[in-house]
């Protein structure tokens, strides 16, 4: 009989959505009038930037005429959109990416979760706790893992305690460790790291030869990343594109790893050679409406977008703070991280929220053992329901 991949095994269900779902689902059985607000989804709710619609109306009817048909592209990503992206998120920044170190994908999901197959099994991998799961279960998949102890923690991985002790910051690990993932700004924190701490997570790269998978933001401008990271980005939460489905990886060929044979080889052509066997490209019309994102109506667009969730962020943050609730992140990042009054724990903060103020959010435990006692609420709703839902916690919450 054909075996199974036993890895997939050790992962235990995917709890915490169902958890959610399940809880909501009961109380409004038991409570068909209560006007529930979610603040737990990271799911962006505003329209696509004009620009981009425009944009793909357009690429539709190019395909509808054979004179202006397109069939498979190439599987890096067309370069209207590619040179797009090095001229505004890199050389403007004083950055040099060549073409070929960057590679279009239908999101950084998939490339986070993919990027570890051109990695040996034998590597020790490191991740924050609390931390995006995408990065630790396809590591348990691939085997890079042992099996899940009581604590929370697997066996054979660094986990890096992020909480209100250290301002969210990984400490270095104590072991040397080969792959390390840090996301910033910060899901589900929303907290960012600075440029010294980064800096500090570069230099521990080079020393140990190690790889950091960078999800994010702009770490090539700390002075020798380029030689030690890989980094992704997605045009999800920017953008609005979690439904559309787009984002890319950068893979400067500077980063290299070890062969059996001792020889260094470039992590950039095991990726090339991956993207180009498993993956036919991302569809022709997303990538014009991407691209429509570097025009300027499509970054003032873009900026709106953003301004109008970080202006619920600052409504959740402050409305929590005058409620005597400590919150952190918000900042630069759409969610907001809270501490549970009386160091709560993070599931019967959920409960409590539910059922006395009808508020959906996320359970920070459902991130990693040390997001127990803290708790995730995201500014991805509309400006109503946020302003609502700050109202009730500040009025209605027993703490
Ligand atoms: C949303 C999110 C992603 C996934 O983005 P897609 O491009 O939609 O796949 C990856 N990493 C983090 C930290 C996220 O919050």
């Amino acid at each position: 009989m054909a075996t199974i991949n036993d890895n997939y095994l050790k992962l235990p269900g995917s709890y915490l959505f169902a958890e959610i779902a399940r809880r909501v689902a009961a109380f409004k059985e038991a409570n068909p009038e209560a006007d529930i607000i979610r603040l737990g989804i990271g799911d962006v709710t505003q329209p696509l930037p004009p620009a981009c619609i425009e944009a793909m109306h357009k690429a539709v009817d190019e395909l509808a005429n054979a004179d202006t048909f397109r069939g498979y592209g190439p599987e890096q990503g067309y370069s209207f959109l590619t040179d797009a992206i090095i001229e505004h998120n890199y050389k403007a920044r004083g950055i040099d990416i060549a073409s070929d170190e960057i590679f279009i994908s239908d999101g950084s999901k998939s490339d986070c979760g993919n990027i570890q197959e051109i990695f040996g099994t034998d590597n020790h991998v490191a991740i924050t706790d609390p931390v995006y799961p995408v990065y630790l279960d396809t590591n348990v998949m691939a085997g890079r893992t042992g099996t899940l102890q009581e604590d929370g923690h697997f066996e054979g991985v660094t986990y890096l305690p992020c909480d209100a002790s250290n301002d969210f910051a990984p400490a270095l690990p104590k072991e040397r460790v080969d792959m390390i993932y840090l996301c910033c700004p910060n899901n589900p924190t929303g907290t960012t790291l600075s440029r010294a701490e980064l800096k500090k997570w570069v230099d521990y790269a080079h020393e140990n030869e190690s790889v950091i998978l960078f999800d994010a933001a702009y770490v090539y401008e700390i002075e020798g990343a380029k030689d030690v990271a890989i980094e992704f980005r997605s045009f999800s939460k920017t953008a609005g594109f979690t439904g559309t489905r787009c984002g890319y990886t950068i893979i400067p060929k500077t980063v290299k790893g070890r062969a059996a044979d001792g020889s260094l080889v470039e992590f950039n052509k095991l990726w090339n050679r991956r993207h180009t066997t498993k993956f036919n490209g991302t569809a022709y019309i997303v990538q014009r409406g991407a691209a429509a994102i570097y025009t300027e109506e499509g970054q003032k667009q873009v900026k709106e977008t953003i301004a109008y969730y970080m202006e619920n962020a600052r409504i959740i943050r402050e409305g929590l703070q005058a409620a005597g609730i400590k919150a952190y992140g918000g900042v630069n990042a759409p969610y907001i991280w809270l501490k549970t009054p009386d160091n709560m724990p993070s599931w019967d903060f959920f409960d409590k929220l539910l059922t006395e103020v009808h508020i959906v959010g996320t359970p920070g435990a459902g991130f990693g053992p040390c997001g127990e006692g803290y708790f995730r609420l995201t500014a991805f709703g509309n400006r109503e329901n946020t302003v609502r839902a700050v109202e009730r916690i500040k009025n209605q919450l027993h703490i």
